[in-house]
């Protein structure tokens, strides 16, 4: 069952308005939430980042935390989530239906919409790591905003799958920023090394996860950009997200990295990830 609009339907039962902003535009915001063993992980976080996407695009979302917390606690239960269930919560916003016109229309409703969908931990993959390709970055220049704009993802990703790749590493003008839907970490001398949070990348809450976990425990992460020179030399690379966690790309360009296996630090960082789910979720 989905949640759209203040309505629960089937998605067969869902029409889309031809004048919605996010269907011509990609007008609007979007969350991808965790939820492993049918509770939700980090909705805080996603939660308040909706809210600054939100902002950013100058939209005013009509409804409370409380509200929205609401609506995906729902989503889990209209869905029959259980403590067997791990699962992805998808949730967008559009700016509304409004006459296609480029300028921002007022006194419009914002349109919400929310599925949940079963999606077991890619377990395999992080012990086995991804091959990445090297891609021009042709994102715009505002990739903080989690917005339903994703072409430019959706061609850097189909580029790199079309030379038999599974992820791209994106680069602009040579300095390494992040990959299709993830960010990217360079291990290099035991310390970790990732684009800063700024206009050039999303602001992944694995990301930070990742960044403080490190701290925690003495690794030493550093938030500079680096070059494809530097990305060629690291000694393990790994990219994060809500739904590939800490995962290893164990070569790039057809070229391995470091060993060309799972490293040690990336080991060490998905069994803090672990532990860290643990704590939150499974208490
Ligand atoms: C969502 C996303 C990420 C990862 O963010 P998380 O909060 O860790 O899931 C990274 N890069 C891009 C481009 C994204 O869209």
């Amino acid at each position: 069952m989905l949640y759209v609009d203040g309505k629960w339907v089937e998605a067969d039962e869902l029409a889309v308005h031809p004048e919605d902003r996010g269907y011509n535009f990609g007008d609007g915001i979007y969350e991808v939430v965790r939820i492993y063993k049918g509770k939700m992980y980090q909705w805080d976080a996603h939660l308040t980042r909706l809210f600054r996407s939100a902002r950013e695009i100058k939209l005013d979302l009509p409804w409370t935390a409380a509200e929205l917390t609401d609506i995906a606690q729902q989503l889990i239960a209209k869905n029959n989530l259980t403590t067997d269930d791990d699962a992805t919560l998808y949730l967008q916003v559009t700016r509304g239906v409004a006459p296609r016109l480029h300028d921002i229309p007022s006194g419009i409703r914002p349109v919400i919409m929310g599925f949940v969908r079963r999606k077991e931990r890619p377990l395999a993959d992080m012990k086995k790591g991804l091959t990445a390709k090297l891609v021009e970055d042709i994102r715009w220049l505002r990739c903080d905003i989690k917005t339903l704009n994703l072409l430019g993802a959706v061609l850097v990703k189909q580029y790199a799958k079309d030379a038999g790749a599974q992820e791209s590493i994106l680069h602009r003008n040579g300095i390494i920023t992040e990959c299709s839907a993830s960010n990217l970490f360079a291990v290099k001398d035991n310390a970790l090394y990732t684009h800063p949070a700024d206009h050039l990348i999303l602001h992944g809450i694995t990301r930070q996860t990742v960044i403080d976990l490190a701290k925690a425990n003495g690794i030493p992460v550093h938030e500079e950009a680096f070059d494809i020179q530097f990305l060629k030399q690291a000694d393990e690379l790994f990219l994060s997200s809500t739904t590939a966690e800490v995962m290893p790309i164990v070569a790039v360009d057809g070229q391995p990295v470091g060993s060309g296996q799972v490293g040690p630090m990336v080991q060490k960082l998905q069994q803090l990830f672990e532990q860290h789910i643990y704590s939150e979720v499974l208490v």
